[in-house]
Order: structure tokens, then sequence, then C-alpha cells
């Protein structure tokens, strides 16, 4: 993506600044798959400054109208971020996924097989809300922030 940014790989965008870009997904899930990144590089989601996270949010969202108002088939939206390769992330570079969605486009997350039976405890909820309050940053999503 920092090439992309940078201008040494070609990129069809409908936005840039100082901050983000969005651009086109040379490979989309559905056409106008939306790729909204800051234009500094940062890997993973803790590496973003807040101001950056916000802006991001903000251009997603202007995407996301953009793409409601397009002829392009748009029923719905989908926002999509994988933080860590765990989570799916293929590309070291930051990028919000702005999905235009239409019934049965075949676009699915895939869940594990005994999701619809699970329950957790309130016990249990409770007991891991409790650590994960005591472990929130003040402010926004940087480890920087604490
Ligand atoms: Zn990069």
């Amino acid at each position: 993506l920092c090439q992309v940014l940078a201008g040494t790989l070609p990129g069809s965008f409908i936005y840039r600044d100082e901050r983000v870009a969005a651009f086109l997904d040379i490979q989309p899930v559905n056409p106008g798959h939306t790729l909204v990144v800051p234009m500094r590089h940062a890997t993973y989601l803790a590496d973003l400054e807040v101001d950056e996270a916000s802006a991001l949010l903000q251009v997603a969202l202007r995407a996301a109208a953009a793409l409601r108002l397009s002829s392009l088939r748009c029923e719905g939206v989908n926002l999509f971020l994988a933080d860590g390769e765990a989570a799916g992330q293929e590309v070291l570079h930051v990028h919000l996924h702005v999905l235009p969605r239409f019934a049965k486009d075949g676009f699915g997350l895939k869940l594990p097989p005994e999701y619809h039976t699970r329950h957790a405890s309130r016990e249990e909820l409770d007991r891991q809300a409790g650590a994960l309050r005591t472990l929130l940053p003040t402010a926004g999503p940087s480890r920087r922030a604490v």
C-alpha cells in the first residue's frame, strides 16, 4: 500500500489528503470495494495516532455514502478491518475495507460450527469485563496513549 500511496504502483483514488487516502481495491469483493488507508505507514491499529484513526473512519463513512449514491449495486455496506495475521491481515499497512453489499453476493464471515449454541455465563462476562476495564487506555487505539 505504501507503493500505491507513493505513486510507485497505480491506484484509482476516490479521495486523498495529507492524512488519509481512499482507492479502489484491485481485487474487489464487489464493484466499488474501497480501501481507506493512512498516508503515514502504520502496520497495526495500535500504531495509529488517534487523529489518524478518526480521519480513517470519517473518510470511510464518506466513501460508504458515495457508494450508496452511486449507480453501483449497493444495498448495504460492511466496514471491515483485519488487525493482525490471526485476524486475516495479509497486507501489513492498516487498511479499512468499505464493502458495498447486496443480497446473496457471496461475501460472509465464517462462524465456528458450535457458535449458535454458545452462551457465555454472566459470571464469565463480568470477570472478562472487569479485567478489560483495568486495561483500557485513557484515549484512542494507541498503545502510547495509556
Ligand atoms: Zn505501508
